[in-house]
């Protein structure tokens, strides 16, 4: 063990289990080890509830599963009680939905916001974990890290960033207050999703908007439309076979794909379909076809589709072969948007090819590409998160003899069931690399992992049980079946985060779990069922 410098008069404040993060799955948490009867504390670097709904706060910010999936299955009365408005919630939505719940069950008493952890070492001779925040210290026999997918914000290195005299944002740490852009010249720079949502909105604000993209990327109209009522009403009435259907299917979403081979259908029955999951709309397009992301050739069909799209609604055909990706659709995650294409027919949206001039330095009033110098008043960064691994990487998680994760993590993350590392006893991630995590309605998973989580402490409190710790063979072989799973798939072909190629220096693995969430559902009850098999204790 590394001891950790004690610090203020909270030095050592005991509990039993320590959550960090209030997002879906910390909230959550915390409240199934509060109805064990522990004393749980959450810890929170921000000032409020809702991990990636708090911090997400840019413009057209919306979730890309569907509301009435989105929202918490485990207590009835929630989930009759809450009414969403749209189709498709909006941030603000989504944020009074968790602070809401958060309410509800009394969770606040037991967070404590503005804290951010800067350590976490395993006691080998107490059994416990000694928590560093930079506000005081703590010790707790279990650590559960809900820290989420993509929550440490990616902004590249830009060579004279600082000298930039002009406002910048991430989209990911957005400001809390309004932010006005009328009458400026803004930069959005990076075309994933949040820049997908992002620049029609602030399109319509701008005087003018320079769209800086390396990669294009797919994506398919939205949908969003408000919620009937009796749509909703239908959905209560049966909200658990709802619920159930829900996580049955491999993304843990309705719309489950149809049974065809992209390659049975004649071409004309082909559009003919593509045509009717566009209408849909939303991701669940991927669907159309059942070996979507598994072959090569029917890919190949669902991106022309889409290209073609893309010349159809942009004017300007040069802007358009722009904007039309090459990679396969959904080996980077595909994008829901609202207008995003049709942004690009206005007269004050540019868009800006980096991939083909890069960026190679800000300036004291924009910034300069290889080809041009622009003029820019604020930049918005859409750049992304050093996504799965990165928040973890930024605390120092120590385990046995002192082993670092981070260290342990160098040549990519090593996971049991992603919730679990060898080395590292009583310490449970909420959707980590190894479980389907973003490759499953994020709510689902967090869900079930609290549930896991909190049924694995019941079994060792109930046996006087003092650790719990993965053993390295269940590790490997986890690891192996995750590798062989993705490279089964078409995922692992393009530069994506899933596989940390936005980071530089990263190593390449595909870090989430793409096996579909009912067999891993089912891999880990029957871990359960075996008395925990593949951990050992102590
Ligand atoms: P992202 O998908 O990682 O996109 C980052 C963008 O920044 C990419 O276009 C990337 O280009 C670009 N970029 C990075 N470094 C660059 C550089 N040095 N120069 C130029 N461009 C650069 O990030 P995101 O859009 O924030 O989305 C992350 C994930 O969050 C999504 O995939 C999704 O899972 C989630 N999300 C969900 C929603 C929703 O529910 N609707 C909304 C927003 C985000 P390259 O592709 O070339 O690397």
């Amino acid at each position: 063990m590394t001891a950790l410098p004690s610090t203020s008069e909270k030095d050592s404040e005991a509990y039993d289990a320590i959550v960090v993060g209030a997002g879906f799955g910390g909230l959550y948490m915390l409240h199934r080890l509060r109805e064990l009867g522990l004393r749980a504390h959450l810890i929170e670097r921000g000032s409020g509830v809702g991990g990636t709904w708090y911090w997400n706060r840019y413009p057209g910010a919306r979730c890309d599963v569907e509301s009435v999936e989105y929202s918490y299955s485990f207590s009835e009365e929630l989930q009759q009680e809450w009414e969403w408005t749209e189709r498709f919630a909006s941030q603000p939505e989504i944020l009074r939905y968790l602070e809401h719940a958060a309410e509800r069950f009394n969770l606040y008493p037991d967070i404590e916001f503005n804290t951010s952890v800067v350590a976490a070492h395993f006691d080998e001779i107490a059994n416990h974990w000694q928590v560093q925040t930079d506000k005081g210290a703590y010790t707790a026999k279990y650590c559960v890290m809900a820290t989420g997918c993509l929550s440490s914000t990616n902004i590249p290195d830009f060579p004279g960033l600082e000298s930039f005299q002009g406002t910048t944002y991430h989209t990911g740490s957005w400001p809390h207050e309004d932010v006005d852009f009328s009458g400026q010249r803004v930069g959005i720079i990076g075309t994933g999703s949040s820049s997908i949502q992002a620049t029609p909105v602030i399109a319509e604000q701008a005087e003018h908007l320079y769209v800086f993209q390396r990669t294009p990327n797919f994506s398919v109209p939205q949908g969003n439309a408000q919620l009937a009522p009796e749509k909703q009403a239908a959905i209560k009435a049966d909200y658990k076979g709802f619920r159930a259907t829900q996580r049955a299917l491999g993304f843990a979403c309705h719309h489950p794909p149809r049974q065809q081979s992209a390659l049975e259908a004649t071409p004309a029955e082909r559009t003919e379909i593509y045509e009717q999951w566009w209408q849909k709309g939303g991701l669940s397009f991927l669907g159309s076809f059942n070996d979507l992301i598994t072959n090569a050739e029917s890919n190949a069909t669902a991106a022309e589709f889409i290209r073609q799209k893309i010349r159809d609604i942009v004017t300007d055909p040069e802007v358009a072969e722009k904007l039309c990706p090459d990679h396969y659709v959904g080996c980077k995650r595909p994008c829901a948007d609202n207008g995003y294409y049709e942004a690009f027919n206005r007269d004050n949206v540019t868009l800006v090819d980096v991939k083909a001039a890069p960026i190679e330095t800000f300036t004291t009033d924009g910034l300069k590409t290889t080809a041009a110098s622009f003029k820019l008043d604020s930049v918005v960064f859409a750049t992304g998160f050093d996504a799965m691994t990165g928040t973890l990487d930024n605390i120092d998680i120590r385990g046995i003899d002192g082993l670092s994760l981070k260290d342990k993590w160098h040549a990519g993350p090593r996971t049991y069931l992603g919730i679990a590392t060898t080395g590292f006893p009583n310490f449970f991630i909420i959707t980590g690399p190894g479980s389907p995590s973003v490759l499953a309605s994020m709510t689902v998973g967090v869900e079930h992992h609290a549930e896991w989580i909190s049924e694995c402490i019941d079994y060792l409190e109930q046996r006087d049980l003092a650790r719990i710790e993965a053993t390295l063979a269940a590790e490997d072989a986890w690891v192996k079946h995750v590798n062989e799973v993705a490279d089964m798939t078409l995922f692992p072909t393009c530069n994506s985060w899933y596989l940390g190629a936005n980071i530089p220096g990263k190593p390449r693995i595909f870090m989430p779990y793409i096996g579909g969430f009912p067999v891993y559902e089912a891999k880990c009850r029957e871990v359960a069922e075996q008395g925990y098999e593949g951990f050992k204790f102590a």
